[in-house]
């Protein structure tokens, strides 16, 4: 007999309940469907996709449901593009270097490219809602996390507990504006009631003793944790704010920017068993439709059809179409043969991209969990790691992967400048400066650089807000028959949202053009 489950039972068990579970039962609100059944029918006409991204299956998922025919060419031999997910027998390939495969463990992944989902990117929630991806929450807020600082100051090269500084540093800028509020440094143009009700909020916020001064507090952790009989646990003095100053704590490197980024505060999710399980999910809905391992290599557009001339491992061929949506990362597309206008070809040539690199690291014992009672979150470094991310999935498993680097611009260039042996020597050795457990624990490595893997050439695009208005305007314009998508044709880049929104903004301008109709993307409500 199936026994009910109290709702603290399933509070319990909710951080890994499959999503569409939670709906059926109520717990969660749908992500809002927006309205995609747009009149009219593109029977009769042919689209060429160009790329099995996340952009192009669904660019040709809603073109098939508007009754398109379509063909997506996907030069590498999986679907998925960015959004990908490293398990044992993964291949990647970096330009210049050996092809290398993932030797992990069975059942065993990590998300080379996307790995969390905002709880606001309700059109990426929506479709793992309509393919049926289950999805469960991803830590990315761990206070128990470490801030590794290496240097000469006196807290450098030492590993602290996130809460430690985030709770000093809160202590002492509270303290700072109290004490200038109070000393009429600072001219509040308010009456002394509000300021005395800012004075309190600062005294709770930065957790202040009765005299306004940040002594130090239980929200930065245990010297000796509370117990039982006399054990009333004892917290340690604050660090000294010169000393958080002069190791580099208070540097970029470690920002608090978790809570403070829109896109990175709580409650994020992943989708279970890897987050390329989402694009897998989409390929079933595409597979008619889909070629792999074909190399497009020119792209001639006229006044009325698009042929496109790929190579696949039988020899070079050719397609035309009504129509063709190009979701090509530009950086790749600026290689390729074309006969675009002009700002469109500038547009492909100078957008840049990111230079981005993650490892994975398989460990024989989660000690991680087990030693330092970290699950999930991010360790933050002022070394060429950056971060380690460590899993939100498989919690008191026996192995597991972590992120031992994701890194950006210059240290991912130089990184990414390693060999794979070389990346994951580097990997080793600073990681053992946090965790010494590196040294006994370690099994195998897998390295991506994005900015130098094939058919990317880049993490994603970078729009300032010159180009938005130059190079990015381009490509929102079809060029004759051809039209563009991806992440880089939205304001959510390095998101799968943004590959998610440019699918659907240029299947309804495709079909407006297509049936002759007004319709807009997105809608207005
Ligand atoms: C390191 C990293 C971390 C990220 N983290 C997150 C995250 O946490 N959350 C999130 O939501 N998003 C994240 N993203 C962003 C997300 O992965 C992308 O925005 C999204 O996957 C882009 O999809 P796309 O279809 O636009 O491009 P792609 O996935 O790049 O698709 C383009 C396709 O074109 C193919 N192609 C290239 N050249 C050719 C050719 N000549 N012929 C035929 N096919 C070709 C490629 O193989 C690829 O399949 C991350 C990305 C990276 C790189």
């Amino acid at each position: 007999m199936l026994k009910a489950l109290s709702r603290r039972e399933f509070l319990a068990k909710s951080s890994v309940m499959a999503y569409p579970a939670m709906m059926a039962m109520g717990m969660l609100r749908a992500a809002p469907a927006q309205g995609f059944s747009w009149q009219g029918s593109g029977e009769g006409k042919h689209v060429i996709i160009l790329g099995a991204g996340l952009a192009g299956m669904t660019a040709a998922y809603e073109l098939q449901k508007l009754g398109y025919r379509c063909t997506i060419l996907e030069a590498r031999e999986r679907a998925g593009g960015r959004c990908w997910s490293v398990r044992n027998g993964s291949k990647n390939i970096e330009l210049s270097r050996p092809s290398q495969t993932a030797r992990f463990d069975e059942g065993l992944y990590f998300n080379a490219g996307p790995s969390r989902i905002p709880h606001h990117h309700q059109l990426t929630l929506q479709y793992c809602r309509e393919l049926g991806v289950p999805i469960e929450v991803y830590n990315n807020v761990n206070e128990g996390a470490y801030y590794f600082s290496e240097g000469k100051g006196p807290l450098s090269n030492k590993k602290i507990r996130a809460r430690e500084i985030h709770n000093d540093l809160r202590g002492y800028m509270a303290e700072l504006l109290a004490k200038s509020i109070d000393q009429g440094k600072i001219s509040l143009d308010m009456t002394k009631e509000d300021a005395s009700k800012v004075i309190e909020y600062l005294r709770a916020e930065g957790g202040l003793d009765i005299d306004k001064l940040y002594k130090s507090s239980a929200r930065r952790g245990y010297h000796t944790p509370p117990g039982s009989g006399e054990t009333a646990g004892k917290i340690n003095d604050p660090h000294v704010l010169s000393d958080i100053i002069h190791s580099g704590l208070l540097d970029p490197d470690f920002y608090n920017v978790a809570e403070y980024t829109y896109e990175l505060q709580m409650t994020m999710f992943q989708a279970v068993g890897g987050m390329d399980n989402i694009a897998k999910a989409l390929e079933k809905k595409v597979t008619g439709s889909l070629q792999l391992g074909v190399e497009v290599t020119s792209i001639i557009n006229t006044e009325t059809d698009v042929k496109v001339n790929y190579k696949t491992k039988e020899g070079a061929k050719s397609v035309s179409g009504n129509y063709c949506i190009c979701t090509l990362p530009l950086p790749v597309l600026s290689n390729l043969e074309h006969n675009f206008s002009s700002d469109i070809s500038r547009a492909i040539d100078f957008t840049p991209y990111i230079s981005t690199g993650k490892i994975g690291l398989q460990f024989k014992r989660r000690f991680w969990e087990e030693d330092e009672n970290i699950f999930g979150g991010i360790t933050h470094t002022n070394n060429d790691l950056t971060q380690i991310f460590y899993p939100s999935n498989g919690y008191l498993g026996k192995k597991g992967i972590l992120i031992g680097f994701y890194n950006f611009n210059d240290k991912a260039k130089k990184v990414g400048a390693l060999s794979y042996t070389d990346r994951e020597k580097l990997a080793l050795e600073k990681g053992s400066l946090i965790h010494p457990q590196y040294s006994e624990e370690f099994e195998s490595s897998f390295s991506v650089s994005w900015h130098q893997t094939q058919y990317n050439l880049g993490g994603w695009a970078l729009y300032n807000s010159e180009t938005r208005k130059t190079l990015y305007k381009a490509l929102l314009q079809p060029d004759k028959q051809v039209y563009f998508a991806g992440e880089h044709t939205t304001y959510l880049n390095a998101w799968m949202a943004g590959a998610f929104e440019s699918a659907r903004s240029t299947v309804t301008a495709l079909h407006a053009r297509a049936t002759e109709q007004r319709i807009e993307y997105p809608t207005k409500n």
